[in-house]
Parts: C-alpha cells; structure tokens; sequence
C-alpha cells in the first residue's frame, strides 16, 4: 500500500500512475470519485449548497472505476456513474468549480473513504488524493506528499487543458487552483495536509519519471519499506 497525497496538478497521479505500472500494483485516483459526485449532482440540477441532498446522492450513486483498456483519448483510467461513461465529464471546469465544496461535507467524505478502503483490500495499491495517509489508510507503509509551485501547478494544468482541445486561460487556471487549495486546506473535515510520516517531495522542477526513479530507489535501499509494500 502506498498512499500518495498532494494539493491539485502537483503531479501526484501521473507519479501514482506510473509507481502502480512499475510495481504491478492497482491504482486508485481518489480524487475522480469525488469529482463523479459533483459531475451527477450536477446533472441532476441538485442545490450543491443543499449538504442532505448532496450527501444522499454519494450513497446512492453506482461508481466503477477500471483501468484503461488502449482507448485512444488519452484516457488513464475510465469511470462509469450509473453504466454511462462520465470519464471527460470529470475535467470539465464546472466540476472543478464546484468539487472542492461537494467534498467538504462529512457525509460524502465518509461514503467516499468507505468505498476507497474496500478497494484497498483487493491488493496491493498506489491510493491517491488528499486524506490518504492521514484518514483513508494510516497504516500505509510508505507515504508521500508531492507538491509544487501554484505557478507550475496551473501551467500544467493550462497545458493539458489546451493539449484536450479546451480553451485554457492560464490565469483562470491558476485562480481555481489557489481557491481550491484554500478550501481544501482548511476544511473542517480531513483537511489537506501531509500525514507525519509521509516524505516531503516538491515536483516544481522535476518530471514525474524523475520522481518515480527516485521513490524505487528509496523502496529498494530501505528493506522494512520494500518488504511492507509488497
Ligand atoms: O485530485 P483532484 O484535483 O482530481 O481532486 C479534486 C478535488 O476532490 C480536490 O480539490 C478535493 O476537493 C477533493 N478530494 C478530496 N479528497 C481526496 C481526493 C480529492 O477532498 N482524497
């Protein structure tokens, strides 16, 4: 088990990701199962400030998550909500307008963390998000918290917007991401923040490939940790 937590764009998933690949572990990004609940509720016109009804539909909503099968969109992984494809639904600006108030209510978090520790105990798992380490699995061996510059964060964030065809205005991009650390930072419940045994790691100025490198060394040279991982 190795819990992976981090504030938006900090090249956390693309490092789960790739850590999974390399180890042969499943691959959970927690953070599209709170996004789902937001795309559905609104779909479903329901009032986001309304915390009953939102929390209702965390409960209620069917979620399967599976690998990607060499779709050619560019997809990592696809979510079904319900039996339909929702997966580009998830990035859309609406849902990162609005995701990080949906996963401020307890009842959601509760439901989410319910459903992400029984995929947990399918195997050997990278879990991504933000609670990871602290709330959703304490017990990880290895925990890491990768962050980088809100500047960096919202040029890659800018970049693959534009790379999936959107339109991509660097200084709305930064703004969302700057409110969504605020809020996700001081939320009541399960704030964003790094577990205390978790390894530090800034992304700003190193690629993804670099980082995983440098975490397999770290399992490799330190035996308790590549033994409990495993
Ligand atoms: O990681 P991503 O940007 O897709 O996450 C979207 C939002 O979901 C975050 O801004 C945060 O509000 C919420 N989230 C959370 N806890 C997690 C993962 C994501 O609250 N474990």
């Amino acid at each position: 088990m190795i819990a992976i937590d981090g504030p938006a764009a900090s090249g956390k998933s693309t490092v789960g990701r790739l850590l999974a690949e390399k180890l042969n572990f499943l691959y959970l990004d927690t953070g599209c199962m709170y996004r789902a609940v937001t795309w559905t509720a609104l779909q479903h016109e329901i009032d986001l400030n309304d915390e009953t009804a939102v929390t209702q539909l965390a409960h209620d909503i069917q979620m399967e998550i599976f690998p990607a099968k060499g779709e050619e969109d560019g997809r990592h992984y696809t979510v079904h909500v319900d039996g339909q494809d929702i997966t580009w639904g998830l990035r859309t600006p609406a849902v990162d307008a609005n995701v990080s108030q949906v996963s401020s209510y307890l009842g959601v978090r509760q439901e989410m963390v319910k459903r992400q520790r029984a995929f947990g105990q399918r195997g050997a798992v990278v879990m991504v998000g933000r609670d990871i380490g602290t709330v959703v699995m304490p017990d990880a061996p290895l925990k890491l918290f990768i962050t980088a510059s809100a500047e960096e964060r919202a040029r890659r964030r800018t970049r693959d917007r534009s790379d999936q065809g959107h339109t991509a205005d660097y200084a709305d991009i930064l703004a969302d991401v700057q409110r969504r650390d605020e809020i996700d930072s001081n939320r009541q419940h399960s704030p964003l923040r790094p577990a205390d045994d978790a390894i530090r790691i800034d992304s700003t100025a190193q690629p993804p490939a670099a980082i995983v490198d440098a975490i397999l060394a770290l399992i490799e040279q330190n035996v308790a940790i590549s033994i409990k991982v495993k």
